[in-house]
């Protein structure tokens, strides 16, 4: 709000600026779809923002949920929120027994949730519904005995309550193994360089700024293959920063970072940084790592 304290502001901002304020923050796809808003809002719009739930979900990055907490706090819009607290407490009023995080069990809670919003003041009714879930009917300890609602709860009546509500299984975070190769320069009298890649405009890390890198995902209980060479220079001998473990939301990595003798820059893409004093838009993964790295690299 500082940097950008309106929309066109941020409608006008570089992007690696936004990306650089975004920093360890993570979902770096929340920072880029926020600006594309934004843009979209100030050059098709007008600079007029949304007034119902069905247009501000059309922007980028507002799912629903966002769309109707918006709507209707801000507009008054009789549209129901739907998050992770509204879901427990409705899955325990009707007992679903449908997976809430799947279709039916999806349409249940979305159907009890319609059935039970205050039109006449929807803003407070869904905050009323988000604060019950949070303080009165919590995942593991609900205060059953103290809930307003507890002569209509069927998940009470049944005893079905820390049973609800059901989720299907969690799909393991992947096991990823990433070689970083970094590429040093040193000018005569210039400071030690080295070359950072600006990343691809999606997947991982995309926008920001790493070294050339190459991921396998890892084969499961096996111990990383720590001899990565990207531009295919293995060698035993080989000088390797790590590892450095890095947990993302299905990703769990485990990272090498080796220096590239024989490297060529391409002449797009990336640029030189000083290595002991350069800033770059660096991903989590190394940022956490930066001054061990810098360290090392001096050493080496
Ligand atoms: S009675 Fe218990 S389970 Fe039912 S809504 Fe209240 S706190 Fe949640």
């Amino acid at each position: 709000m500082a940097a950008f304290p309106t929309v066109q502001d941020l409608a006008a901002a570089k992007t690696d600026q936004v990306m650089a304020l975004w920093k360890g923050l993570g979902y770096y796809s929340r920072a880029r779809n926020l600006q594309k808003a934004a843009q979209i809002i100030v050059n098709e719009n007008g600079g007029e923002l949304p007034k119902n739930a069905t247009e501000w979900a059309a922007l980028p990055g507002i799912g629903p949920y966002t769309a109707a907490a918006i709507s209707s706090i801000c507009y008054g819009e009789p549209v129901a929120v739907v998050d992770g607290n509204v879901q427990r407490v409705m899955s325990r009023l009707f007992d679903i027994e449908h997976a809430v995080d799947r279709k039916e069990g999806k349409k249940s809670v979305q159907e009890a949730c319609d059935l039970l919003l205050d039109a006449t003041d929807p803003g407070s009714s869904n905050q009323a519904w988000m604060e019950l879930g949070a303080l009165v009917c919590a995942p593991r300890s609900p205060l059953c005995g103290e809930c307003p609602l507890s002569d209509g709860c069927l998940a009470y009546e049944r005893n079905t309550v820390l049973q609800r509500p059901v989720k299907q299984p969690k799909k393991a975070a992947l096991p990823v193994e990433v070689g970083f190769s970094i590429a040093l320069r040193k000018e005569q009298n210039g400071p030690l360089q080295w070359w950072v890649e600006r990343r691809p405009d999606s997947g991982i890390w995309s926008q920001l700024e790493a070294f050339p890198c190459r991921m396998t995902p890892q084969r499961l209980g096996e111990e990383a293959d720590i001899n990565i060479g990207l531009f295919g220079n293995q060698s035993p001998e080989r000088q390797m920063f790590g590892p450095v473990k890095h947990i993302l939301t299905h990703r769990r990595m485990t990272a090498w970072f080796s220096i590239e003798p024989h490297f060529s820059p391409p002449k797009t893409g990336g640029r030189w940084v000083d290595v002991e004093s350069g800033e770059a838009n660096w991903p989590r993964l190394i940022d956490k790592v930066l001054p061990e790295l810098r360290a090392w690299i001096v050493k080496n």
